[in-house]
């Protein structure tokens, strides 16, 4: 199941509307709004990921400098 992106909560799936719906916050999410949320996120996990890679690659140049 999906989470809120607001609270974080498990969201419900609504199927007279078709929506999921937060029972925390009352957000709704269409499920076409949820695979767009998903792969940005996917893709910021990326980015975060090559940052920390770039950032011990400089720490070891860092250290064999000494
Ligand atoms: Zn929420």
């Amino acid at each position: 199941m999906p989470y809120c992106r607001e609270c974080g909560a498990k969201l419900v799936y609504d199927r007279n509307a078709k929506l999921y719906v937060c029972p925390s916050c009352g957000l709704t999410y269409t499920a076409q709004e949820l695979l767009v949320e998903s792969q940005r996120a996917f893709e910021e996990r990326l980015k975060s990921g090559e940052k920390k890679r770039k950032y011990s690659e400089y720490l070891e140049w860092w250290l064999s400098k000494k």
